[in-house]
C-alpha cells in the first residue's frame, strides 16, 4: 500500500533500506523517508480521498506502512476550527486552530506518530516497543502499545506532570522513572535500543514514527479546501512536528494537489527552553543545547534532534522563532479558553502567547491567513494552572448568598 522507496539520510543523502535503523551510520544525521512521488501522481488523485473515512489514514499512501495500520486506526483528522474571537482579540482576521487536543485516543498529535510507529514495530515483528518521552508521547505509547497487545517500557524524567503519569500507568505499561532531565533519558533509551531487540519508538523507528507528523499537513490543507494557509504557528520540542508540517506542504505542492502558494512557518518554544528559537533568532542552524527550565514540560528538549533542520525550515519560509514565558503561557491558555472554549496544555499556550507577541512585534501578518497548531489537551497539565486562576466565592445553599457574591459584586464593578 506504501509508495515509500527506502530511508535517506539528510545531510549526506546516504540510502538505507526501510529497516529499523535509528540515524545515518556516517553523519548521525536523522534518516528521511523518500517516496515514489511520479507513480504516487499518477496513481492517486486528491479527490479520490474524498470518500475514505475521516481519518489520518486517508494519506495512507503517504506514509510508511507496507500493511493497513495495526492500531490507531481511528486517529487523526482533527477539526479545523474557525476562532474569530481569538482572531479579534488578536487582530488577526482570517485565524484557525487545528485541534489535535482531541486527538484519538490520548488527546494529542503523539497519537498520529505512535500510530504510524507501533504499526511499523508490528511489520518488523517487534513484540515489545518504548520509547522516552516529555509526557504525551508517554501517553499514546502506553494506550496504543495496550490495544496492539505490545510490552511496553516507557521512560520519562521524574518530575512530570502527575496527569501525565497515571495517564501512562492506567494502560499497565511500564513505567521508567528517571532521575534526570529529558536529554539524560533519551540517552539512557538508546543505549537499550542498542541492547535489546526493541521497538523504540524515537530510537530505531523513529524514522517512521516522525513522518505521522505530516498528516497534521495534509488535513490542514484539505480542511483548508485544498489550500495552504499562509501562516502557521508551530509548537517545537525536538523540532520534528514542524519540519514534517513542512514536507508534508511540498508533497502536496510536488502532486499539484495545492496551488503552489508558500507559507511562513513561525516556531514556538518557551523561553525557559527555546534552543530552537534562540538559534533561529540568530539566524543560524546551529543549536546551544539548553537545561530546560519551564512548565511547557511537553516541549522540553534542551538538545533537540531535529532543531537544526526546524531552523532552516522556519528561516527558509520567511518566518521565525519566538519564545514566551510561563506568565505568557498561562495567558495564552486562558485566552485561547475564555474566546473559543478551547482547553489546551501549556504547550498550546505557548502557541497562542507566541502567535499573540509576533502580531504585536509586526511580524506576523494579521490580513493573512493563519492557523494555531494546538498539539494537546487542557486536562493534561491542569497544575500549571493552579494557584494562577483565582479561587471563586464559596457560599451556603442560599439565593441570598449567591445573589449578594455574584450578583451585587458584579453589578457593582459593572457600573
Ligand atoms: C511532542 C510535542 C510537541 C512537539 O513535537 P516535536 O515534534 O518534538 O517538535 C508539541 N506539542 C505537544 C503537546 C507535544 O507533546
Ligand atoms: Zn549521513
Amino acid at each position: 500500500m506504501s509508495y515509500a522507496l527506502h530511508l535517506k539520510c539528510r545531510d549526506c543523502e546516504r540510502t538505507y533500506p526501510l529497516e529499523p535503523v535509528a540515524a545515518c551510520e556516517d553523519c548521525w544525521a536523522p534518516l528521511e523517508v523518500v517516496y515514489d512521488y511520479g507513480k504516487l501522481w499518477a496513481d492517486l488523485r486528491r479527490e479520490d480521498l474524498a470518500t475514505r473515512p475521516p481519518t489520518m489514514w486517508r494519506y495512507k499512501e503517504l506514509l510508511p506502512l507496507r500493511e493497513e495500520p495495526y492500531v490507531g486506526r481511528q486517529t487523526g483528522f482533527t477539526p479545523l476550527v474557525a476562532v474569530p474571537h481569538l482572531g479579534a482579540a488578536l487582530g488577526i482576521r482570517d485565524l484557525y486552530v487545528k485541534n489535535d487536543s482531541v486527538n484519538h485516543p490520548t488527546l494529542s498529535f503523539k497519537d498520529r506518530v505512535v500510530a504510524v510507529a507501533l504499526s511499523k514495530a508490528h511489520e518488523f515483528g517487534f513484540g515489545t516497543v518504548g520509547c522516552s518521552s516529555t509526557g504525551n508521547l508517554a501517553n499514546a505509547v502506553a494506550a496504543q502499545a495496550a490495544a496492539g497487545g505490545f510490552r511496553a517500557y516507557i521512560f520519562i524524567p521524574a518530575e512530570l506532570e502527575q496527569e501525565k503519569i497515571i495517564a501512562t500507568q492506567v494502560y499497565g505499561a511500564n513505567l521508567v522513572r528517571v532521575q534526570g532531565n529529558y536529554d539524560q533519558v533519551n540517552r539512557l533509551c538508546s543505549e537499550v535500543a542498542q541492547k535489546h531487540s526493541w521497538g523504540i519508538v524515537n530510537v530505531n523507528l523513529r524514522s517512521y514514527y516522525a513522518e505521522g507528523s505530516k498528516t497534521v499537513g495534509y488535513e490542514i490543507a484539505e480542511q483548508l479546501g485544498w489550500r495552504l494557509p499562509q501562516n502557521v504557528v508551530v509548537p517545537m520540542a525536538g523540532g520534528a512536528l514542524i519540519t514534517k508540517i513542512h514536507k508534508a506542504f511540498d508533497e502536496l505542492k510536488k502532486l499539484a494537489w495545492v496551488n503552489p502558494a508558500s507559507t511562513r512557518f513561525f516556531g514556538a518554544q518557551a523561553t525557559g527552553c527555546s534552543p530552537i528559537t534562540t538559534a533561529a533568532k540568530r539566524g543560524t542552524s546551529e543549536i546551544d543545547p539548553q537545561k530546560p527550565h519551564t512548565i511547557a514540560r511537553s516541549l522540553a528538549i534542551g538538545n533537540p534532534a531535529d532543531g537544526p533542520y526546524a531552523v532552516k525550515a522556519i528561516l527558509a519560509s520567511g518566518g521565525a522563532g519566538e519564545d514566551v514565558s510561563d506568565d505568557e503561557i498561562v495567558e495564552g491558555i486562558r485566552l485561547l479558553g475564555e474566546t473559543e472554549g478551547i482547553f489546551t496544555e501549556t504547550a498550546g499556550g505557548v502557541t497562542v502567547a507566541v502567535a499573540r507577541k509576533l502580531i504585536r512585534q509586526g511580524r506576523l501578518n494579521p490580513e493573512e491567513s493563519t492557523v494555531l497548531v494546538i498539539t494537546g489537551n487542557g486536562l493534561k497539565t491542569i497544575g500549571a494552572l493552579q494557584g494562577r486562576i483565582a479561587e471563586s466565592a464559596l457560599i451556603r445553599p442560599k439565593l441570598d448568598d449567591f445573589e449578594e457574591q455574584f450578583l451585587t459584586a458584579r453589578a457593582t464593578t459593572a457600573a
